[in-house]
């Protein structure tokens, strides 16, 4: 298949990487990617993304069979619809129901009228609105931009005046929505859907804090797992029938047919599953550590479901082994990431037995060919174990060999499921 992958980052990276593994041969291009891409695939690094007119044309012209939209940014800016409107088979909702990630008043509309359950929110319009319901709530408080924040738009906090300044600064963005704090383990499960149906990939943990024992603020995820070995063997059942299913069932019923990838942001409290977020396209990092693992070829997933062929297919099938993601970041990330700095070592650290190394923000010099980070998650280091503990080992020992002055990872990946 001739496969155009639109996209920059490690999970588009791994996307790739899938697709690339599959025994049938495709003929991939990636637009803009990285450098990490640009060494596997053709790149496109002049075809803009967010330009649905544009990647219109350039898959007609290219005899594209399948787009797929790798971020949030141009599922929200509307580009799988024109690509659909000349039928193009592309993978990522068109904007109405990408709106289930770019906007989190859309997003709890559909759930409370899906019977989804999910925690209390209140839309605040001014600051008196938001500061009533953080009383209301009570700490630890959660407030939350109501659109697209790059993984930045939600602090969790037990400070109130922190979080009425959060709620200060978003509600000059788009607004923002105040939650009730909901305690639990947090899992993210991925469902390839074509609109009607929903087939589940294997259930990940993500870790959004920048700092060890998740302290520090949130993060776009400084590493991941998979499988859960700890979840309950009806888990992946039950958000299919509680939380997917009736979320696609909703969205079709309005006319906003949802055709990609639906991630269930999920945390699992003692009064039973709870949805924290949907997001529209495959999560980074967990991505990362589903992908590799995945035993059905990936494109047939993707062009079953752009197609609204996903009915009868089987559920995807995943090897019995563990993957690990750590995340790479640039020193002053998220904050104030420092850019332009070298990358060394990635060769020695791909020499680790089942390693694999995906670009987030890489690009090579052209003066001087030498790899530079380009922004604040530069690199995802992918490790496979028949154990957690391989799996951490290996990983921890690649990371160990590249050398990014300033760099930061967590060095708790994981390990919370090691030994075991
Ligand atoms: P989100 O961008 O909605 O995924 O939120 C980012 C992170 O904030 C989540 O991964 C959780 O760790 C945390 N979070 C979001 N909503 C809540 C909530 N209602 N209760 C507790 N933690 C939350």
């Amino acid at each position: 298949m001739k496969i155009l992958v639109l996209g920059s980052g490690a999970r588009e990276h791994a996307i790739i990487t899938a697709l690339l593994a599959e025994e049938a041969e495709h003929t991939i291009v990636a637009a803009p990617g990285n450098a990490g891409i640009a060494a596997e695939v053709p790149v496109e690094t002049g075809l803009d993304p967010l330009d649905g007119a544009a990647v219109a044309e350039y898959a007609i012209e290219n005899g594209i069979e399948l787009v797929v939209i790798g971020p949030e940014a141009p599922l929200v800016a509307g580009v799988a619809d024109p690509l659909r409107t000349r039928g193009i088979a592309v993978f990522g909702p068109g904007r109405a129901a990408a709106q289930l990630e770019g906007s989190k008043t859309f997003a709890k509309r559909i759930m409370e009228e899906a019977g989804v359950p999910t925690g209390r929110a209140v839309r605040a319009r001014t600051l008196e609105e938001a500061e009533r319901a953080l009383d209301e709530f009570g700490a630890p408080y959660v407030v939350k931009a109501d659109g697209l924040a790059a993984g930045k738009g939600v602090i969790v906090t037990s400070d109130r005046s922190a979080a009425v300044e959060h709620a200060r600064h978003y509600l000059t963005q788009g607004g923002v929505l105040v939650e009730e704090f909901l305690d639990g383990q947090e899992v993210s499960l991925f469902l390839v859907s074509d609109g009607h149906t929903v087939l589940p990939l294997s259930p990940a943990q993500d870790y959004k804090r920048l700092l060890d024992g998740d302290a520090g603020p949130n993060t776009g995820g400084m590493g991941a797992y998979s499988p859960l070995p700890w979840l309950p063997e009806t888990f992946v059942d039950e958000v299919i029938d509680t939380i997917a299913l009736p979320t696609v069932r909703q969205l079709a019923a309005e006319q906003t047919p949802f055709i990609g990838l639906l991630y269930c942001g999920l945390i699992v409290t003692d009064k039973g599953i709870r949805v924290i977020e949907f997001n529209a396209r495959f999560g980074d990092p967990e991505t990362q550590v589903v992908l590799p693992r995945l035993v059905t070829p990936l494109s047939t997933l993707l062009y079953a479901a752009a197609t609204g062929e996903l009915g009868g297919m089987p559920r995807p099938e995943f090897a019995l082994d563990t993957a690990v993601t750590v995340v790479l970041a640039s020193e002053g990330y998220p904050e104030a990431p420092q850019t332009g700095r070298p990358i060394t070592g990635l060769a020695e650290a791909a020499q680790v037995p089942e390693v694999t190394i995906a670009h987030a923000a890489t690009a090579v010099d052209p003066q001087t060919g030498a790899l530079l980070a380009t922004g604040g998650r530069v690199l995802s280091v992918v490790a496979r174990g028949t154990s957690f503990d391989e799996a951490r080992e290996r990983a921890y020992d690649a990371i160990a060999r590249i050398d990014l002055p300033g760099a930061q990872y967590r060095t708790d990946i994981a390990a919370r499921v090691a030994h075991s």
